[in-house]
């Protein structure tokens, strides 16, 4: 199983409770940032270059349980930053297990080892590693040489002390289909629960603007990964959301899905835009267009997403809409393998597009003056 029975059972009850109570927009996955301090600076990550005093801010444990209970989610992953920096993350998560939700808490894994110790294993726990490819490809993304064998050296002691852990992998253009399809045979053999891939998407702020995927270029990359499976690997999305990358289902966006919480409030409308931020979980609902987001509202910003915060919640949403969704569901993962000639084909036709020295950020870039202040009064400054 991709994940425990009682946890699969837990989010199925959920959705189904809220389909029957004819709530239109429900959010499944509380995305919890409880910090933008990060010890990398990814490329394609825009969060370090907030102004040092918005990096220094943190949310605290009352403030993290507070906006959990406004959402409701049975699901919660703590991005960041990197929440092994927040000195309070062990009291956070054990809050939260204590809640009984399922914590997905985002690591680049550089501390994992030598912090370990301050958690307990639990089905409620799972660390969520983020490691973009094989050794290479990886240091590349994250322009940490050495970053790969670190990451990997804390997914082993974690799985080795009993912990749930899965892992999370961002592709970008010039991804090569070979080395990923490689990168996930390497992870299951280290013991991971299951894996979870996405398309980059372009942050206002991320330094490196050129190398993320469009939808078609997106769509024929994910053919070709996901395609011909292989009955080792485990992966921890919804098995609609998967098909929507290969290209084989049309879903719209659900940016309430995935709502974020920061030092900054509610985030609007969604984890990747900025539009503003809401004081309470009822506000964003309320206030936000939602029309004006997803691919379908032309809204340019939104033109080639395909971002598991964006979609993973409709691919859910699909499954439990019809009986259709259902069956569809079932298929994808008890029958298919999703043999493809034609994915076969666009393997063995992959060319490198670009090679490019690895990049560091270098400029902050500003935020608003709404942002500062927020971060000020969080932070006390
Ligand atoms: S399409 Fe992407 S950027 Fe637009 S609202 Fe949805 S998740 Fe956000």
């Amino acid at each position: 199983m991709a994940v425990p029975i009682s946890q699969a059972w837990t989010v199925a009850s959920y959705v189904m409770k809220q389909k029957l109570s004819g709530r239109k927009r429900y959010p499944l996955v509380l995305m919890l940032e409880p910090l933008f301090r990060c010890n990398l600076a990814c490329a394609g990550c825009g969060k370090i270059q907030y102004p040092a005093h918005i990096l220094k801010a943190e949310l605290s444990p009352e403030e993290c349980f507070r906006a959990v209970e406004e959402c409701g989610t049975p699901m919660v992953a703590i991005p960041g930053g990197e929440p092994l920096l927040h000195p309070k993350m062990p009291e956070i998560v054990a809050g939260l297990v204590e809640r009984k939700k399922y914590v997905y808490m985002c690591t680049n894994a550089l501390l994992l080892k030598e912090k370990l110790h301050l958690f307990k294993p639990s089905k409620f726990l799972s660390f969520s590693v983020h490691v973009d490819g094989q050794r290479e490809h990886h240091d590349f993304s994250v322009c940490r040489e050495g970053g790969y064998d670190v990451a990997m050296d804390g997914v082993r002691a974690a799985v080795a002390a009993g912990f749930r852990v899965t892992t999370n992998t961002t592709l970008f253009d010039g991804a090569d289909p070979n080395s990923v399809r490689l990168h996930f045979d390497e992870l299951m053999e280290v013991g991971v629960e299951s894996m979870m891939v996405s398309p980059g998407y372009t942050y206002d702020k991320a330094p490196d603007q050129k190398h993320f995927l469009g939808r078609a270029r997106s769509k024929k990359l994910f053919r070709s990964i996901l395609s011909n499976r292989k009955k080792s690997w485990r992966f921890n999305a919804s098995p609609m959301f998967m098909e929507f990358l290969m290209g084989k289902k049309e879903l719209t966006c659900t940016p309430w899905g995935m709502p974020t919480f920061s030092i900054f409030g509610w985030q609007k409308p969604c984890y990747l835009l900025q539009d503003g931020y809401a004081d309470t979980f009822q506000e964003l609902m309320e206030q936000v267009e939602w029309a004006n987001y997803g691919t379908e509202s032309g809204n340019p910003r939104c033109a080639n997403c395909m971002v598991h915060s964006g979609y993973e919640a409709s691919g859910v949403n699909y499954t439990f809409g019809s009986l259709k969704g259902l069956l569809q569901t079932a298929k994808a993962i008890f029958f298919s393998s999703y043999n493809d000639e034609g994915a076969n084909k666009l393997l063995n036709e992959w060319e490198p597009a670009h090679q490019a020295p690895l990049v560091q950020i270098a400029t902050p870039a500003a935020a608003t003056q709404k942002e500062h202040a927020r971060a000020e009064m969080v932070s006390g400054d």
